[in-house]
Formats: C-alpha cells, structure tokens, sequence
C-alpha cells in the first residue's frame, strides 16, 4: 500500500480542517489556500487519486461529489444566478494537481474569470 495522502490525513482527523459537511461517503472542507471567498474542496473518503482513475463503479460516488457540492453552494447562498459558482476537478500534472486523492474544488463569491490560467 503506498504512502496515505494528506486528505486521508484530514478524513482521519490527523490533520486539521475546517469540515463543512461529512457523510458516508465524503467529506468537504475549506481549501487552506483560498482563490475566492469561498473555496471548498468535496472529497470521496474512498482514495481514488484522480478522475483518470475512476472506473465505471465509481458512477455513484462521482454523482454524489457533484451534488453535494451543489448543495453546499446553495446552502451558502450561491445557486441564485446573480451569484453562481465553478466547479473544478484538477487531473495531472498540466492539469494542476497537485494532491493525489480526487478532489472538487467549489469556488464562489466574487465573478470568476474565463478561460482559467
Ligand atoms: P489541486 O491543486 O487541484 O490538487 O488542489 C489541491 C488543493 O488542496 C489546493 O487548492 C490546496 O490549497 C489545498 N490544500 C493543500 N493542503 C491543504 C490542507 N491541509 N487543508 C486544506 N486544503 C489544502
């Protein structure tokens, strides 16, 4: 089994963060580096390093990441279309990742720009 990445740290508490939301399934907290007024990273508990490694069977955890990041958008006042919100998955190196345990980022609160860097 290879080295524990620094989110299973967090979802063992081994590691401090600001947790919003938990279930069985995830766990979401406050990116430690925020790019906006809010800044959420929602979490499988199950280690799957990025999205190029999930397989078919993970169908359902994939869905429930999306839609719980839509909930805690909304739960924070964002679904309104006068505020909005982006949702980012980083996958590789080009792609900006930079821990390997899938993560979504939730960003909101201030106008984001287009096309990202
Ligand atoms: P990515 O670059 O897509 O792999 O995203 C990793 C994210 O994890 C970055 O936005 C970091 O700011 C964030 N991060 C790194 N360490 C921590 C930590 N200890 N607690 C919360 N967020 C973290």
């Amino acid at each position: 089994m290879g080295e524990r990445t620094l989110f299973e740290k967090i979802i063992a508490r081994e590691i401090p963060a600001e947790i919003v939301y938990e279930d069985d399934l995830c766990i979401a907290f406050d990116d430690i580096s925020p790019q906006a007024p809010c800044h959420i990273l929602i979490i499988p508990k199950k280690p799957v390093p990025r999205l190029a490694e999930s397989k078919d069977s993970d169908k359902e955890l994939l869905g429930h990441l999306l839609l719980k990041a839509k909930e805690i958008a909304d739960n924070q006042g964002f679904s309104d279309e006068n505020q909005g919100f982006r949702i980012v998955i980083n996958n590789g190196k080009n792609g900006g990742e930079t821990v390997p345990h899938l993560h979504v980022h939730l960003l909101a609160g201030r106008p984001l720009l287009w096309p990202p860097g």
